[in-house]
Parts: C-alpha cells; structure tokens; sequence
C-alpha cells in the first residue's frame, strides 16, 4: 500500500507515519528526515538546501523528486510507503504518480491530517528528538517518561530543529497554504482524498488513520 499524508507542518504527520510503520510494517518515506540528513552529511544537495529549509521555503522539485525516485528503487519499499512531507507541490505529486506507475504500481490513498493554523506554533515549537536515536517528543504533549532520558534509547541528550522557531514557523505555514494545500483538491478529484481531524490526541489520530487503512485492507 502506498500512502501519502498530508497536512501542515507540525500536524502530526511525522508522529503518525512512525506509528503506522510500526504498526503496519509500512516504510516512512520523510523528505524532511531525507534533507535534514544531506544537511548533516554536508553534501552538495545538502548545501543547497539548508538555506532554503532555514527560511521556511520548499527545496526545488527536482532535487526531492530525485531523491524519491532514488528512494523508490529500494527494495524496502517494494510493497509500500507512507510518504510524510511529500509531496508538497502538484508538480510533485504528479511525479509521484509518474514513477509509482513506471514501477507498475499506484498511489492508494492520501490522507489530509487537518489542523486548523492556530494549533501549529505550540506544536511546532514545542517539538524535540532524541539526539542519538531520533523518538520525537513534545514539552507538553508527549513527554519522555522519565524527564530528561529517552523512553526508546536512554538516551540524555535532546535537539530542536533550527527551522522549529516561531519566526519560521509562519513562513512555513504560509508556504503550506501557497504551495501544498493545492494538493488536496488535486487528490479529491482522484477520489483518493480522506481526512481526519489532526486536532485531537496522538493515539485518537492513530486510530482514525487505522480504520482508514482497515477499510481498504
Ligand atoms: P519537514 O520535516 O517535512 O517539515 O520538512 C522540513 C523542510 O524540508 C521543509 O520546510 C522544506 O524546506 C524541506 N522539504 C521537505 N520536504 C520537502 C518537499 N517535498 N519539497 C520541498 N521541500 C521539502
């Protein structure tokens, strides 16, 4: 099965698509993980791109789509992905299509986590990650259980995202309603749209997405 999901930044698709992967052996498929990594490493994509990702801005097409198709010919993810964070522009989503079709297969469904604006800056800059094995947590909605140490790994050390910060985050969501929103009436003439209510609690959210998926088997 693949899957895409849409939704504001901080809405929760990251948080989602990590639980469904565990829950239905699903591949997460994050741009976002896949450039925060190239800006680690210090290669050239990753060079261009974090200026970009710092202002609140999409990195061009071409460079996520290539990393996609890349992606794609992994054999992980032979028989399915959830896609969080891509596509984010109609160009994309019809790429999307393009290679998911080369490969004789088809994108099934594309779930909208919706979250009204006023939700994102306490969500966004409230997030942190484990910095050795990446668990996501949240300063009030998703604390470690023991305050400071990481639930998955022991882990004592934490990071934010530098593109997490208020300023950013306006930008970012501008840059949703411009860019990516357009996506969804793009699935809904598919007929491949559905949505959930992104608003209430993580596991509430989950279960939502989980009678979709049951839904289509
Ligand atoms: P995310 O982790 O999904 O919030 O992505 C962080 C940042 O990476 C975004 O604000 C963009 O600058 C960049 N990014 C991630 N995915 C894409 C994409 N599909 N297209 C363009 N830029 C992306």
């Amino acid at each position: 099965m693949y899957l895409v999901l849409l939704g504001p930044p901080g809405g929760g698709k990251g948080t989602q698509a990590k639980r469904l992967q565990e829950t239905h052996g699903l591949v997460q498929l994050s741009t976002g993980d896949m450039l925060r990594a190239a800006v680690a490493s210090g290669s050239d994509v990753g060079r261009r791109a974090k200026a970009v990702m710092d202002a609140g801005q999409l990195v061009s097409d071409e460079i996520v789509i290539a990393i996609i198709d890349e992606r794609l010919d992994q054999p992980d993810v032979a028989k399915g992905a959830i896609f969080d964070g891509f596509p984010r522009t109609v160009a994309q989503a019809e790429a999307l299509d393009a290679m998911l079709a080369r490969k004789g297969k088809k994108l099934d469904l594309a779930i909208e986590v919706r979250v009204p604006d006023e939700f994102i800056v306490e969500r966004i800059t409230g997030r942190y990650t484990c910095a050795k094995c990446g668990a996501g947590y949240h300063d009030t909605f998703q604390k470690p259980k023991v305050d400071g140490i990481c639930d998955s790994c022991g882990g004592t050390e934490f990071v934010r995202r530098p593109d997490d910060r208020v300023e950013t985050v306006t930008k970012r969501l501008e840059t949703y309603h411009a860019q990516t929103a357009p996506l969804l009436p793009y699935y809904e003439g598919k007929g491949t749209l559905k949505v959930v209510d992104g608003t209430r609690e993580i596991v509430e959210v989950t279960r939502a997405l989980e009678d979709i998926l049951g839904g289509i088997g």
